[in-house]
């Protein structure tokens, strides 16, 4: 990579922690600039670490605009972060460019900047290298020592819940491929939620002394939660007809859409969770957009889709298969 290019680079991340996003965030002792960041974790907490790459063409089409390129790579480590009910604190970045384009990188920082302030995270460090466009963040939070919430936890007999509506980022991309066709307004609500999905930091916040067991919806819903019915040994009864939809995902249904699109496809970013039914009324008394769609069972990995009227569904291979 070039000086220029250098210079550039620097411009643009460099200019990323003057206001409003100021280097005087939390614990922050060394940021951007030296040979590596130095940080400090709240007393009484652990350090929660998390790293996901986008790669052009596998995680993004090419052609997606840079602030929801961004967006989006800082938004799923966000998430994994909501999804250990963790304070987002900072994060790295490392950039594969193919070249320096002065109008790409100031999308990308725009982009990224403003999620970023959203959550109160600063950039501390990361590296930039010439290759095919990819992008890895890593994002630090904290918990407090002893209110760590796994995958692990889920007890027989729990609730379980979803934030937010399911399947919309995967009918977006299904309209974006061509596999469906939606009407221009439906597409209008749908892109947001597949190009800037907001990570639900605040839910994860709020779940810290309710959840048993928490994971965010990445793969979709049935292949995420049976992460958690796999590692907690427990099985689950999922009732179709409470799944949260939204009007277009539901308008896609009655017009003969396939119901096992909400519960495979990636990319929601929602977070699902079990609790004890003692929890019932904490849980409502939420300020989100929380929807209990079952209960765990003693069968441990055993994951049955049921509508009220006792009709099961079979569902097809779960989660996106990278290899
Ligand atoms: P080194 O050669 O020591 O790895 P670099 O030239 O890669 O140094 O980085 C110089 C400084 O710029 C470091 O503080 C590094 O964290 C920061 N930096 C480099 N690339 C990025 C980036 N894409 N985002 C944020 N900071 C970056
Ligand atoms: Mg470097």
């Amino acid at each position: 990579m070039s000086l220029a290019e250098f210079h550039l680079i620097d411009y643009y991340f460099n200019a990323f922690n003057r206001p409003p996003c100021a280097q005087s965030q939390t614990g922050i002792v060394l940021g951007i600039g030296d040979d590596a960041a130095i940080v400090e974790v709240p007393a009484g907490h652990h350090l929660v670490l998390t790293i996901d790459t986008l790669v052009a063409g596998v995680h993004f089409p090419p052609d997606t605009p840079p602030e929801a390129i961004a967006h989006k790579a800082l938004a799923v480590n966000l998430s994994d972060l909501a999804a250990m009910a963790a304070q987002p604190l900072w994060f790295t970045l490392a950039l594969t460019l193919p070249h320096a384009d002065a109008n790409w990188l100031q999308a990308f920082s725009q982009g990224l900047r403003r999620l970023a302030h959203q959550y109160q995270v600063a950039l501390i460090g990361g590296d930039t290298t010439r290759g095919p466009l990819s992008i890895t963040i890593q994002a630090h939070g904290c918990i407090p020592a002893g209110q760590v919430i796994t995958r692990r936890q889920a007890q027989a007999g729990d609730d379980i819940y979803v934030t937010g509506t399911i399947g919309d980022a995967g009918l977006a991309l299904a309209a974006l491929q061509g596999r469906v066709a939606l009407s221009a307004q439906d597409m209008n609500t749908l892109l947001p939620r597949l190009h800037t999905p907001q990570p639900r930091i605040l839910e994860g916040l709020a779940l810290r002394h309710l959840a048993h067991s928490l994971i965010d919806i990445s793969d979709g819903l049935a292949a995420d939660l049976s992460h958690i019915l796999q590692q907690s040994q427990v099985g689950a009864h999922i009732t179709l007809d409470q799944l949260p939809l939204s009007a277009p995902v539901k308008r896609w249904l009655q017009q003969g859409g396939d119901v096992s699109l909400p519960l495979t496809a990636g990319d929601d970013y929602e977070l699902c969770f079990t609790a004890s039914p003692n929890a019932r009324e904490a849980i409502a008394a939420l300020p989100f957009r929380i929807t209990r769609i079952g209960h765990t069972t003693p069968h441990a990995g055993e994951l049955l889709c049921r509508w009220a009227n006792g009709q099961t569904l079979t569902l097809p291979q779960m989660g996106y298969q990278h290899f």
